[in-house]
């Protein structure tokens, strides 16, 4: 990190004064909540955050390095960006440009390198110092990588009540950090760092805030986030169960989700909460990325494709209306048709309501990346077309079959035309039906009468029908 110098600081001036922000967050949850915190620390200096990028005074990229593809699309909008840091300083405007996230930690100093009109690169364990790295860019390009000694929840601003309900009734939180499992493709242990989990009182206490303003829903966020193990209100260490048992007793809180989950970190209390916490939501993201066990042992997920199976057994043994969704891999290096054919079948076998799914991309400094059998660009895409078939005609007959349902609905915001809100299903389907803004905040059932590509359509319904079908 570069000190500041003890000359004229142009910043130091207009430390409060209005000034705009500009965040654009690429990848994961994680990352939309990282976002709503650099705005929430920036804006005692005056920052208010604006959705035109031409009117910024600071503009903050918050980057994903998951995949090369992600990577790369950084580069190509700090390229638009520079022109238009040339455009507005022809206007006399000055703009900062800043690069959170992965690609910051995982690229540091070598960002300034490949592109001179960044100002200030900042990893995510840092974030709670941008006010101070703002300043310091004035004089000098700055970067701030470190995995730090100090917390930085315990630094970050809270955001106002005014703030959090311009947000909407559905929030992130995050409760757990970084990764200790070290999936061979995976760079989350190296940019994220180790596998941290904050306390309970500091996690209730932020989920009091949200909830006072108005969230019914919360998510609770990690990277490995069924190995939460924090500090609990007794002193001991707290599992992810016993954190949701605890945030279920807030009032306001209707809905609670957690993501994203490693299959061996599913403990038998937290498939127990399933069962009898009716604030947590019947949805859960338990990416397995292959149904190959040749594939999963070089990946280092350390279970069996019949492990998954089981395990999926059980939950939905204590969560019948349960439904699933996960993350695949294709491609891996070493894949051959029979791997895929045993993914297909493990889709086929266990059912995903929804799915995420990449080619695998080699992540510089990943065990992964060093494998000598690294599967040919146009076998991966052939390969993944196949499985997003299975998984599209899953999804659409998970969505087909809401139809003539009552089921809960969260309703979000107003809908798309003039007379409709839209809402969220249990299983995050977007619903919308006939009402008004009175409806916002509100879980009220609604009979699902029609099924789009993307949505459900739906009308009010009794509360007593809820789950008639
Ligand atoms: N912690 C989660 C888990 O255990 O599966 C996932 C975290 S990662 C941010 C989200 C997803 O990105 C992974 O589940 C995986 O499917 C995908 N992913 C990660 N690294 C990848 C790579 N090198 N190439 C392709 N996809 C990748
Ligand atoms: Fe990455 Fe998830 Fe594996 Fe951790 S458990 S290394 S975050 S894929």
């Amino acid at each position: 990190m570069k000190p500041a110098s003890d000359g004229a600081d142009p910043a130091a001036n207009e430390a409060t004064a209005p000034k705009k922000l500009f965040i654009k967050s690429f990848g994961c949850q994680m990352n939309v909540y990282d976002a709503t915190r650099m705005a929430d620390v920036l804006a005692p200096e005056g920052y208010q955050e604006t959705a035109q990028p031409e009117e910024a005074d600071l503009i903050v990229l918050n980057t994903c390095h998951i995949r090369e593809r992600a990577a790369e699309k950084v580069f190509s909008e700090l390229g638009k960006l520079r022109q238009l840091k040339q455009e507005r300083a022809g206007l006399g405007q000055e703009t900062r440009i800043a690069v959170a996230g992965c690609v910051a930690q995982a690229e540091g100093a070598e960002i300034l390198r490949k592109q001179r009109a960044v100002d200030l690169v900042v990893g995510p364990q840092n974030y709670h110092r941008l006010p101070d790295l703002v300043r310091q860019s004035f004089n000098a390009p700055v970067v701030d990588t470190d995995f730090p000694v100090e917390d930085k929840f315990d630094h970050l601003t809270a955001p106002s009540e005014a703030k959090i309900r311009e947000r909407g009734v559905a929030a992130f939180l995050t409760v757990q950090e970084g990764c200790d499992k070290f999936c061979t493709f995976c760079v989350v242990p190296y940019t994220r760092g180790a596998e941290v989990s904050r306390p309970v009182a500091r996690i209730v206490a932020e989920a009091e805030v949200l909830a006072r303003a108005g969230v019914r829903e919360i998510t609770l966020l990690g990277q490995n986030v069924d190995a939460y193990h924090g500090l609990g209100e007794d002193g001991e260490n707290w599992t992810l169960a016993q954190l949701l048992r605890r945030l279920a007793r807030i009032e306001g809180v209707a809905r609670l989700r957690f993501t994203t989950s490693h299959p061996n970190d599913m403990t038998d209390d937290l498939i127990e909460a399933f069962a009898d916490l009716p604030a947590l939501m019947p949805f859960l993201h338990l990416p397995v990325q292959s149904g190959s066990d040749a594939i999963l042992q070089a990946m280092n997920r350390r279970h069996s494709a019949e492990d998954y199976v089981r395990l999926i057994e059980k939950i939905r043994k204590a969560r019948p209306d349960l439904a699933l969704s996960s993350d695949f891999i294709v491609g891996f290096p070493g894949e051959t048709e029979a791997d895929v054919q045993a993914t297909l079948d493990l889709i086929a076998e266990v059912g995903f309501a929804s799915t995420f799914s990449f080619k695998y991309s080699p992540r510089p400094g990943t065990p992964g990346a060093e494998l000598a059998d690294q599967v040919d660009e146009a076998v991966k895409t052939e390969r993944l077309y196949r499985l997003q078939a299975l998984v599209e005609a899953q999804r659409q007959a998970f969505n087909a079959a809401m139809v003539g349902r009552v089921t809960p609905v969260l309703f979000e915001k107003l809908g798309r035309h003039a007379g409709q809100v839209a809402g969220k299903s249990p299983y995050l389907q977007p619903v919308q039906v006939e009402g008004g803004a009175e409806l916002i905040g509100r879980e009220a059932p609604v009979e699902i009468v029609r099924c789009g590509s993307n949505s459900l359509f739906g009308r009010l319904a009794a509360p007593e029908t809820v789950g008639a079908a």
